[in-house]
């Protein structure tokens, strides 16, 4: 929703302020579906809003469900393009939305189905936001009284690139006249831009940051992660001290385990050594599995599968062996890790692999 189109709209009727506030409850903490619903506002302001002011700018284009109680959406955007979005349910009473902010990606990471569809438009603000007013709106159908506790900004795109626009959609997530959510259930990834992680931890202290790390020697690195050619492994880790001292808080890296990439017991030595180089207490390395459905090697994909929101999760599968292998590397080098369950592989819905889904989703609706 434009909020502030909707206060223009409010305004121009002449309507006292706290009409502005009755429409912000019902919307975004009552995740209304209609205006129809919105029964504390008389019916011309009413009919005027629902003439001028959508109350979501995307509109439902296709939705998969993954065995394991993930949902993901391919959303018609109102600005033109596609892009995926995704609800999980890491426990049961948690629930995870992980939005987009591109519809597509330059940073072109190799292992990710979203850097392969090459560059794309950000997102507005508001397109972003609605993402998450879209799962409200999504669980008060289908869970009523469950809640939606975190949000992660890590799904299609590198939300830096545009970092007034995704800055503006953070705000509007914050507000607690608005979305009101809190600064630590919402976590932001970034594949290492430089510049805008220092204005980040200066403007959003409290909103956890992670960093896709994914090889910790520059050779690899470059490869796996090109805009590290831009900002090397030595210059990021220089940033990140500067981050601390502003942010204050823990930042997580990102490390997508990849066979025959960057497994071995090397490179598991140089993930210690670049931990140690910035600050070992300061960082917290969470472990991925490859999620096939994503162009690898090994790569493959498996047809979406039937569930219900109604149903309890089915436990994520277990870590690869070798990601368990990587973890054990670190643990003996003393670096602490958490191997960080995948949620809506079957949809290609996890890490790595949105866009990936999308065009298949397309054919079937053809
Ligand atoms: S991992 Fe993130 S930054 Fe890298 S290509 Fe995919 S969307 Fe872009």
């Amino acid at each position: 929703m434009d909020w502030e189109k909707a206060l223009l709209t409010l305004k121009a009727r002449k309507a006292d302020p706290y009409r502005g506030r009755q429409l912000a409850r019902a919307v975004f903490q009552g995740a209304a579906a209609s205006y129809a619903e919105v029964k504390v506002l008389p019916a011309d302001l009413r009919q005027a809003l629902e003439a001028e002011v959508p109350l979501l700018s995307s509109s439902e284009a296709a939705v998969a469900r993954s065995e394991d109680g993930t949902v993901k959406t391919l959303l018609d955007l109102a600005g033109g393009g596609q892009v995926e979005t995704v609800l999980m349910r890491p426990s049961p009473l948690r629930w995870t939305a992980c939005i987009s902010t591109q519809t597509g990606c330059a940073i072109g990471c190799s292992f990710c189905a979203t850097g392969k569809t090459g560059p794309g438009r950000s997102l507005t603000p508001e397109e972003i936001t609605d993402q998450v007013l879209y799962w409200r709106q999504f669980l008060r159908r289908e869970a009523p009284g469950e809640r939606l506790g975190n949000i992660v900004y890590m799904g299609m795109g590198e939300p830096f690139l545009d970092y007034e626009g995704f800055a503006a959609s953070l705000r509007i997530l914050l507000d607690q006249g608005l979305f009101g959510i809190g600064a630590r259930h919402i976590s932001v990834s970034t594949a290492g831009l430089v510049p805008q992680m220092e204005r980040f931890a200066a403007d959003f202290p409290q909103v956890n940051l992670a960093v896709s790390l994914h090889a910790a020697n520059d050779g690899l690195r470059d490869r796996l992660v090109p805009i590290n050619r831009k900002y090397p492994l030595a210059v990021l880790a220089g940033t990140l001290k500067t981050v601390f001292t502003l942010h204050q808080r823990k930042v997580f890296l990102e490390y997508v385990v990849l066979e025959g990439e960057n497994d071995s017991a090397k490179d598991a030595a140089d993930l210690a050594a670049f931990v140690r180089s910035v600050d070992a207490g300061l960082l917290h390395v969470n472990l991925l599995a490859h999620n096939p459905g994503v162009p690898s090697p090994k790569g493959s994909s498996s047809a979406p599968a039937q569930g219900s929101l109604a149903e309890p999760p089915r436990s994520a599968p277990p870590a690869d062996p070798e990601t368990r292998r990587f973890q054990g590397y670190l643990k003996e080098l003393g670096i602490i890790c958490t191997v960080r369950q995948s949620f809506g592989r079957d949809i290609d819905a996890a890490c790595g692999q949105l866009a990936a889904r999308s065009r298949a989703i397309d054919k079937e609706k053809e």
